[in-house]
């Protein structure tokens, strides 16, 4: 009897002390253009600020191929070239764009990198007074289409085949590079973490108190309130929001992410939630649902096996996928 409540004891104390070895570490910074927080376990603050670094220059080594506004980027360099000649790109940039059009099939088009080709006819910033007409509205996704991004597998080159065109990571860079991060933090032995790019959550492992990390969902009409509180394990969850960026014409409020084929800003709905293994597609998926509308967009998202989705409508109302549940609390 003795024996075995020693054991335990000492069996308890290994837990603990294990337990007293790590910490966790955590740093926000502005990077491709958004706020970042990242988090870390590790054995000391030393260690977790050297994954930390190494996150930090995995982040910065992607905005510099997928930036539109650097000039020297390769994805520039591609949209310098659309109307003229293919360009050869790195298999890195290859792949990803790949995968952007095979979203972009997989959502009808709702999803689409081309849509920076549009013209900038909508304002998010407040500076809008009348809505643009339709004429001006259909003109301005002239350019926009997937379908024109020829791709070489054998040259590994990216063809814009309509000058003016371009291409744009906006709705996907963000998740593609927490999911970089957090595989290569993985392959350094970081037993747990979360990366989260302004929303874009991605996590691995657990808490040091053995528990799971939780993401708060935002009650989008009141930002500053959680509406739910969601545990997440090893995979990512990314929310769209219009919250800050809509424009309102006669008590209709459109958001800043846009149907490419039509070029009206989705309405309807003003938050969406996706959970899904890697955030990349989550990312592209939240923003793809924005453009859906709620019936279409999780009807497409329970055909998907892994994926799961919370949409806030416009009333407030809140619309969930067939293998989620909420206990939402206000
Ligand atoms: P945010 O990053 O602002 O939370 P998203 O991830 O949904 O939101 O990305 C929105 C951004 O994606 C827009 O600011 C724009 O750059 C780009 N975008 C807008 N509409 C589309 C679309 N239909 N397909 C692909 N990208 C889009
Ligand atoms: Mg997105």
């Amino acid at each position: 009897m003795t024996g075995k409540k020693l054991l335990f004891i000492v069996f308890l104390l290994t837990v603990l002390s294990a337990e007293a070895q790590q910490t966790t570490i955590k740093r926000t910074l502005k990077l491709m253009g958004s706020r970042f927080d990242i988090t870390v376990v590790a054995l000391d603050e030393a260690e977790g600020n050297k994954y930390i670094d190494t996150a930090v220059a995995e982040i910065s080594r992607i905005e510099k191929m997928i930036s539109s506004w650097d000039p020297s980027s390769e994805t520039s360099a591609v949209n310098k070239n659309a109307g003229l000649r293919p360009v050869k790109v790195s298999s890195e940039l290859f792949e990803l764009i790949k995968r952007a059009k095979g979203i972009s099939k997989l959502t009808d088009g709702a999803f689409d990198i081309s849509y920076a080709s549009m013209d900038r006819i909508w304002k998010f910033d407040g500076s809008m007074k009348t809505m643009p007409s339709e004429e001006m509205i259909t003109a301005s996704v002239e350019k926009v289409g997937f379908e024109n991004i020829i791709l070489n597998e054998a040259e590994q080159s990216v063809f814009l085949k309509l000058p003016g065109m371009k291409i744009g990571f906006g709705a996907i860079g963000k998740g593609y590079a927490a999911d970089k991060a957090k595989a290569l933090l993985q392959q350094k032995g970081v037993v747990a973490g979360i990366i989260n790019a302004s929303g874009d959550m991605n996590t691995w492992g657990e808490q040091v108190t053995g528990q799971a990390w939780k993401v708060a969902i935002t009650n989008p009409l009141d930002k500053n309130k959680a509406f739910a509180l969601l545990p997440v394990n090893n995979e990512a969850v990314v929310t769209s929001g219009d919250y800050e960026k809509f424009v309102e014409f006669n008590g209709t409020r459109y958001s800043h992410i846009i149907a490419p084929r039509t070029g009206y800003p989705a309405t309807g709905i003003i938050s969406v939630s996706v959970f899904a293994p890697k955030a990349e597609l989550a990312d592209a998926l939240a923003t793809s649902v924005f453009v859906m509308g709620k019936e279409v967009g999780l009807n497409r998202i329970n055909q998907l096996p892994e994926i799961e989705c919370i949409i806030i409508d416009s009333e407030g109302k809140i619309f969930t996928s067939d293998h989620i549940e909420i206990n939402a609390y206000k």
